[in-house]
C-alpha cells in the first residue's frame, strides 16, 4: 500500500425540496405516505402523457450550480437515458447527458490544517425512478410509484479525491451548502441524499488511470468512508499478487459484514442510447424573455457556509472549531450574529469605555466572544431540541452572557438560570426573581459559611494545614452546598484559602 495512492471520485444525487415533482403536478413527497398513493399517469409513464417541466426545480439547480461556481450552459436539454428495470415503466429516465444545466465548478473543503479545491464534472438534473421494495425473502417484489418523477439533482466531482477522509468531509460540505441555499434536505438517512463513489489505485507518481470500481447506494457518511477504506485494502491486495482490475465493476457495501460485494457489471455509457427528449422543449437562458433569470437567481444567493465561516473567524476572533459549529446551519448562526450585535451594542452604551466602536470591540471582544462561544456550545445548544428553533431569544441571551460578564452571577447559578429561561422563554432578571436564583455575592453570608465549615471539619483542616492543599476541594464543595449551589466557587477558595491561611 505504502507506494499505491486512491483515485476516488464520487456521483452524489440530491431530491430536490420543490412543491411538486419534476415534470407533473403530484405533489414532492413520499414519507410517511401510503405505497402508490401519490401518483398520476405522468409520473407513473403511461403513454401519450406529456411532462411539464418545474420552473422552480430548474432554479434550485441553477442556485446549486452559481454557488458551486459551474458554467451555466446557455441552452440545455434533457435526454431519454433508455434502460429496462421494474422501478422505470416508461423504459426510459427523464435526465441530461450531453448539455447538462452546469458544467465544471468547485467546493473548497477544509481538510484539517489546509483547504482543497475539489473540482467538479458537472451539475445536472434528471428526474427519480420508483422505489422496490423487498418485504420478504423469497416472497417477490413491490413497487412504490410514490418517489417516481421527484426531481433529483446529480452532482458529479472529478476523481479528485486521495483519501476516504477527504470523500466524506466533501459530502458533508455540500450538504451544508444544499441546506443553506434550501434546495434539499439533503438527509442521507431518509434517502435524500445518495451517494455512488468510484475508486482505483495506481503507483504513486503515475499519471495513469486503472479500471475503477463503483461503489453504489451509500446511504450514511460512515458508510462511504468505510467502504472506501475496505476498497482500498480489497484492491491493494489484489495489486500485491499482480491481479489490478482490468475492468470496470460495480460492487455494493454490506453493512453488517463490513465487506463490499460484487454487482451486476456495469452497462456500458452506449447501452443507455441516450437521445434527446422530443416532448420537452430545450432550456434557454440566454433569450431576455426567458422565464429564468441567471443574474436574478446569483443576486438572491445567500452567504455560503465557507464565507461565513471566514466571516466569523475573521469578526469574532472563533477558532475554525467553534466558527463551523456555530454556522452549522443558517438559523443558528442567525442567532450568534444577533446575540453578537446585542452585546457589542451593550459595550459601546456602557459610560466607563472610551474609544471609538471599533477600537472598543477590539478590546473586548476577545473575552466576550469565548464566553458567547462557550455558553452557547457547551451548556445551551445541549438543552435545546432543535437546532433551527431557539427557546431563548437572542436579546435574552445576549443579557444572559452580560451578567457573567459582569461576574454578577456564579456559573454554578448561571447554569440553573440557562435551564429555567430555556423552560420559561423568559428573560434572565424575571427567571433569577422568580426562582431566586440570586449568587450568593454577599460576602459576609459567606465568610459565615466559611466559618461554619472550618469549624465542623477539623481533621480536614488539619490535613489542609500539613501540606496536604487539595482537600481545600471538599471544604469548597461544603460551602457550596451551604449555599445551595448559589456561590462562586473561585470567591469561596479564595475565602477558605485565606482564612486558613
Ligand atoms: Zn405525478
Amino acid at each position: 500500500m505504502t507506494n499505491l495512492e486512491p483515485i476516488i471520485g464520487l456521483e452524489i444525487h440530491l431530491e430536490l425540496n420543490t412543491n411538486s415533482k419534476l415534470f407533473c403536478s403530484c405533489v414532492n413527497e413520499t414519507d410517511p405516505l401510503q405505497p402508490n398513493s401519490n401518483i398520476c399517469p405522468i409520473c407513473l409513464g403511461h403513454p401519450g402523457v406529456l411532462p411539464v417541466i418545474n420552473k422552480s426545480a430548474v432554479q434550485k439547480s441553477l442556485a446549486i450550480g452559481l454557488a458551486l461556481e459551474g458554467e451555466v450552459s446557455e441552452e440545455s436539454y434533457f435526454d431519454r437515458k433508455n434502460y429496462f428495470y421494474p422501478d422505470l415503466p416508461k423504459g426510459y429516465q427523464i435526465s441530461q447527458y450531453k448539455l447538462p444545466l452546469i458544467s465544471g465548478g468547485l467546493l473548497e473543503i477544509n481538510t484539517g490544517t489546509k483547504g482543497k479545491k475539489i473540482h467538479l464534472e458537472r451539475v445536472h438534473l434528471e428526474e427519480d425512478t420508483a422505489k422496490l421494495l423487498h418485504p420478504e425473502k423469497g416472497k417477490g417484489s413491490l413497487v412504490d410509484f410514490n418517489r417516481s418523477g421527484v426531481p433529483l439533482l446529480e452532482v458529479v466531482t472529478k476523481p479528485v479525491f486521495r483519501s476516504p477522509p477527504e470523500a466524506k468531509i466533501f459530502l458533508q460540505e455540500l450538504q451544508l451548502l444544499a441546506r443553506y441555499l434550501d434546495i434539499s434536505n439533503a438527509d442521507m438517512e431518509h434517502g435524500q441524499m445518495r451517494c455512488d463513489t468510484n475508486i482505483s489505485l495506481r503507483p504513486k507518481g503515475s499519471k495513469n488511470m486503472f479500471s475503477k470500481t463503483e461503489i453504489k447506494n451509500l446511504n450514511s457518511f460512515k458508510s462511504v468512508e468505510d467502504s472506501l477504506i475496505y476498497e482500498i485494502q480489497r484492491q491493494a491486495q489484489l495489486w500485491e499478487k499482480n491481479r489490478a482490475p482490468k475492468t470496470q465493476t460495480t460492487r455494493g457495501w454490506d453493512e453488517k459484514r463490513h465487506v463490499t460485494y460484487e454487482q451486476r457489471w456495469k452497462e456500458e455509457e452506449q447501452d443507455y442510447r441516450y437521445f434527446p427528449e422530443p416532448d420537452l422543449p430545450p432550456i434557454s437562458f440566454a433569450l431576455k424573455d426567458a422565464p429564468i433569470h441567471i443574474d436574478e437567481i446569483r443576486r438572491l444567493l445567500p452567504e455560503l457556509p465557507i464565507a461565513k465561516r471566514e466571516r466569523f473567524m475573521r469578526e469574532y476572533g472563533l477558532s475554525l472549531a467553534n466558527a463551523k459549529i456555530l454556522s452549522s446551519n443558517r438559523s443558528l448562526a442567525d442567532f450568534v450574529e444577533k446575540i453578537m450585535s446585542e452585546i457589542k451594542a451593550w459595550l459601546i452604551s456602557l459610560e466607563t469605555v472610551e474609544g471609538t466602536e471599533q477600537e472598543i470591540w477590539k478590546k473586548n471582544k476577545n473575552k466576550l466572544v469565548t464566553l458567547t462561544a462557550n455558553w452557547l456550545i457547551n451548556r445551551y445548544l445541549p438543552l435545546t431540541t432543535s437546532e433551527k428553533e431557539f427557546p431563548i431569544s437572542p436579546e435574552n441571551f445576549a443579557e444572559f452572557i452580560i451578567l457573567l460578564y459582569e461576574k454578577k452571577v456564579s456559573s454554578t447559578v448561571a447554569q440553573q438560570i440557562l435551564e429555567k429561561m430555556v423552560l420559561t422563554h423568559a428573560d434572565p432578571d424575571y427567571v433569577i426573581s422568580h426562582y431566586q436564583l440570586q449568587t450568593v455575592d454577599d460576602t459576609k453570608a459567606l465568610k459565615d459559611f466559611v466559618k461554619e465549615v472550618i469549624d465542623d471539619n477539623p481533621d480536614v483542616v488539619e490535613k489542609f494545614k500539613a501540606g496536604n492543599i487539595n482537600v481545600i476541594q471538599f471544604l469548597v464543595g461544603q460551602v457550596m452546598k451551604k449555599t445551595k449551589g448559589q456561590a462562586d466557587p473561585e470567591i469561596v477558595r479564595k475565602l477558605l484559602e485565606k482564612k486558613l491561611a
